[in-house]
C-alpha cells in the first residue's frame, strides 16, 4: 500500500514542556487514525477528516474543543476540506457551538452546491444535516481563558502580530487509488475580532488539493497566508518542477520576508512522497507510511517508530 497521512498540530512559537508529550500523544494518535482509515480500505478524505477530529476532540489543539478565545471570550471557528479528484471542497467560517467543523466542511461539500458557507447560514445547514450543538462553555477550556487573559495584558508590548503563539490542526493523505486530499480545523489567533475569518476555511490557503499535485495542509499567522495563498502558492512551485520540501521552502521564506509571517506546511504527492517545513519555532507533526510512524515537534527531533 502506497498510503500515507501526514498532520499537523500548527506552528507555535514554543511548547511547555509538560504540554510536550500531550502533544506527542494527540498527533500520533491522528496519524494513526487516519493510516487505518486508509489500511481498511477508507478514502484519503475519509482519513483527513478522521485524523483532524481527534486534534478538534482533544483540548492541546487550537480547535474544535480546544480552540482559542475570541476578543468576548468565546469560541469560533474555521475548517475546510478538499479532495484531489475534481477539486471538490467544503468550507465553514465563525461556526459556534459544533464539536466538529470539520464534519460540517465535508457536509458543505458532499451535500450542497456550494464551496463554502458561514455563521448563520452555516448554522442552519449544520441543525438540517442533524449536527447535534454543544454549549459555547463547553469549548471553552481554562487555559484558553488564561491565554485570553494574558493576550489582553500583554498587547501592545509583545511581539508582532505575525510571531506570535500560532496554532491550528490540518492533515494531508494520499490513498490507495491514487487520491490525495486535506482537511484543516482551527479556532484561529487568541483576541480576534468577532467575526474574524482567517485563512484555514479559504482554499488555496488554508490549504489545497489536486491529484495532478498534490495536498497540503497550512498553519501560521492567517492574516499572511491569505495574503500570499500560501497552499496554492506551494503547489504552484512543485507544478514548476520543485521538490515537495524545495516548494514549501521558497513559499514559506516568501511569506517570511514579505510579510514577515510565520507558519509552516505538511505536504503529500500521487507518488507517495510527503514532506513537513515550518518557519515557526516549532511544529508538532506525524507522518505514517509503509507501517512506520515518524514524528516530531521542534527541529531534529524526529522518532520513527513501527506501526502496530
Ligand atoms: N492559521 C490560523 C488562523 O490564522 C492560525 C494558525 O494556524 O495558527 O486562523
Amino acid at each position: 500500500m502506497n498510503s500515507v497521512v501526514v498532520v499537523h498540530g500548527g506552528g507555535a512559537s514554543s511548547i511547555s514542556k509538560d504540554r510536550k508529550e500531550r502533544v506527542r500523544l494527540g498527533i500520533i494518535q491522528a496519524a494513526t487514525t487516519g493510516y487505518n482509515i486508509l489500511k481498511e480500505g477508507g478514502s484519503a478524505v475519509d482519513a483527513v477528516e478522521g485524523a483532524v477530529i481527534v486534534l478538534e476532540n482533544d483540548p492541546e489543539f487550537n480547535a474544535g474543543c480546544g480552540s482559542v478565545l475570541n476578543v468576548n471570550g468565546e469560541v469560533e471557528m474555521d475548517a475546510s476540506i478538499m479532495s484531489g479528484e475534481g477539486l471538490s471542497s467544503g468550507a465553514v467560517s465563525a461556526v459556534r457551538c459544533i464539536a466538529n467543523p470539520i464534519k460540517l466542511a465535508r457536509l458543505v461539500m458532499e451535500k450542497t452546491p456550494h464551496c463554502f458557507l458561514t455563521g448563520q447560514g452555516a448554522a442552519e445547514f449544520a441543525a438540517a444535516m442533524g449536527m447535534p450543538t454543544v454549549p459555547g462553555e463547553q469549548l471553552v477550556t481554562e487555559r484558553n481563558v488564561k491565554r485570553l487573559e494574558k493576550e489582553k495584558q500583554e498587547k501592545d508590548a509583545q511581539k508582532p502580530d505575525q510571531q506570535k503563539n500560532l496554532g491550528t490542526v490540518g492533515a494531508v493523505a494520499l490513498d490507495s487509488k491514487g487520491n490525495v486530499a486535506y482537511a484543516t480545523s482551527t479556532g484561529g489567533i487568541v483576541n480576534k475580532m468577532v467575526g474574524r475569518v482567517g485563512d484555514t476555511p479559504c482554499i488555496g490557503s488554508g490549504g489545497y488539493a489536486d491529484n495532478d499535485i498534490g495536498a497540503i495542509s497550512t498553519t501560521g499567522h492567517g492574516e499572511s497566508i491569505l495574503k500570499v495563498n500560501l497552499a496554492r502558492l506551494t503547489l504552484f512551485h512543485i507544478e514548476q518542477g520543485k521538490t515537495l520540501e524545495e516548494a514549501a521552502d521558497m513559499s514559506l521564506g516568501y511569506m517570511k520576508s514579505k510579510l514577515k509571517g510565520l507558519g509552516g506546511v505538511i505536504l503529500v504527492n500521487k507518488a507517495g512522497d510527503w514532506a513537513v517545513k515550518w518557519t515557526s519555532a516549532s511544529m508538532p507533526w506525524a507522518a505514517a507510511k509503509d507501517g512506520k510512524l515518524h514524528s516530531g515537534i521542534e527541529l531534529d527531533d524526529t522518532n520513527v517508530i513501527d506501526l502496530p
